[in-house]
């Protein structure tokens, strides 16, 4: 393998944890300054962004005059599907450890419309959106070299977002990486402990508790976790039934999935009236044909806006040399988000 060009894994032996190293990924495009603008004064078609609709990329290649969404094959992967097989072990007992990893990086565009959120779309819109991620998550992982799909949002110049047009990224490759590991083994050893469900048990505990809920409809519930990190960390679950990935959903779960993803976006927006930035992303099961007892599915939202549109969380000192910690309390981040509108407030008044 070659270090300097192939994309690998590189294992910490401190931490016992991997960190992916893309090195061909040199020069990204940069759209992410247009985000200063406020989202309702953005136009709705921008005839510099590489996401909309009739542009041109980077690469030469132009954009269909798409109408819902539009998913290819990202210009700057981090993964790339030609990548050879290859294993370093290097210095005393094999210290430093390194192995390549193949795979596939896809962009989803939500909506032709540059001016767009997820939150700022119909439901209906938000619902297409789900039935791409579906499709792109069964394509990609009945790939026999796919393992793992990893579907995400970066939304804000805040998060390191590249383009304010919306977007999400799917990233499906060989490994299933640390994090979804780490939560599928504490969702088996619960389930085989107390034959149910972790995430399931925890639900129906928030949703009859109160004290932690922001949302919910028939199927699904909105929390900040208990044990929640970022000061308005989310978690959507569902309520009702296991469900392991999002194409076991029924269509009015779908649409009930859709519809509490836009409620929750709307009070994100609300909470400091600006465009909030996060991370989402959908944690789902790995396509690598193994079963995973008590697996659910569900989508964190990790924003790191703190008091103000401007004031953000760091995660700095302490929280990098130990472990996390915050003040608001999870129990009030909650209350608060709680008693937010539902109407977004760009279109009151
Ligand atoms: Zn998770």
């Amino acid at each position: 393998m070659n270090i300097q060009s192939d994309t690998h894994n590189r294992f910490n032996p401190l931490l016992g944890e991997w960190i992916k190293v893309s090195p061909h990924r040199t020069k990204r495009p940069w759209n992410g300054q247009v985000e200063k603008q406020p989202a309702q004064s953005r136009p709705s078609y921008d005839s510099s962004c590489y996401l909309c609709p009739g542009n041109t990329r980077s690469t030469g290649e132009k954009n269909p005059l798409y109408t819902d969404t539009f998913v290819f094959n990202n210009d700057f992967s981090s993964l790339l599907y030609d990548t050879e097989n290859g294993i370093l072990e290097e210095g005393p007992h094999g210290l430093l450890q390194a192995k390549t990893e193949k795979g596939i990086c896809k962009v989803l565009c939500f909506s032709p419309r540059h001016d767009l959120t997820l939150a700022r779309m119909s439901v209906e819109g938000i619902e297409k959106v789900i039935l791409s991620w579906i499709e792109q998550y069964e394509e990609l992982g009945s790939k026999p070299f796919i393992n793992y799909v990893q579907i995400f949002e970066n939304r804000g110049a805040i998060m390191g977002c590249s383009n304010p047009h919306p977007h999400s990224q799917i990233w499906a490759e060989e490994i299933i990486p640390d994090i979804p590991v780490k939560e599928l083994e504490n969702q088996a050893t619960y389930f085989e402990t107390y034959h149910s469900s972790l995430l399931l048990d925890y639900a129906r505990y928030e949703a009859e508790k109160e004290e932690r809920l922001i949302t919910s409809n028939e199927d699904f519930i909105a929390v900040v976790p208990f044990w929640a990190v970022w000061p308005y960390e989310a978690l959507i679950l569902p309520l009702r039934r296991e469900i392991e990935s999002l194409d076991e959903l029924s269509p009015t779960e779908r649409t009930n999935l859709a519809s509490i993803m836009k409620d929750l976006g709307i009070r994100y927006d609300n909470l400091f009236e600006t465009s909030f930035p996060y991370s989402m992303g959908i944690h789902q099961k790995p396509t690598d044909g193994k079963t995973y007892p008590g697996n659910i599915l569900h989508i964190h939202y990790f924003p790191p806006l703190l008091r103000s549109a401007t004031v953000k969380k760091f995660m700095v000192g302490y929280e990098m040399m130990a472990m996390p910690q915050r003040d608001i309390t999870a129990e009030g981040a909650a209350k608060t988000l709680k008693s937010l509108s539902s109407i977004h407030y760009t279109e009151k008044k």
